[in-house]
């Protein structure tokens, strides 16, 4: 089992999980934001992304997508060097044109974006 992954909605640090009497609990380490994760819902996003064909789909790449996958050793966070990297797709613009993909650190929380 790997564990959730959640960024800061205020921030975006990377959460860690805390468990209070027995809740458990997402914590920014940076700012002290909390909130509490059911176990049932434990999840990478806050909400599901719909993508309708005929809509451009203007993504904010604060939004970490539920399919986006952690990638080890072959991508280094420009930032901070840690070569462990949460990396996703969305379409920015134009729906012809290629996706662009995303990579956040899971170190640093560091967020950057490649032109395919
Ligand atoms: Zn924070
Ligand atoms: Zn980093």
């Amino acid at each position: 089992m790997s564990q959730p992954i959640k960024f800061c909605p205020r921030c975006g640090t990377l959460m860690r999980l805390k468990t209070v009497n027995g809740r458990l609990y997402l914590v920014c380490p940076k700012c002290g934001y909390q909130e509490e994760v059911g176990q049932s819902k434990i999840s990478v996003s806050r909400k599901v992304l719909h993508t309708p064909k005929e809509k451009i789909v203007v993504a904010d790449p604060n939004e970490v997508p539920p399919d986006a996958q952690v990638i080890k050793g072959s991508v280094r966070c420009p930032r901070c060097g840690h070569d462990e990297v949460l990396a996703w797709t969305m379409q920015t613009r134009a729906a012809d044109e290629p996706p662009t993909r995303f990579y956040r650190c899971l170190k640093c929380g560091y967020t950057w974006r490649e032109y395919s």
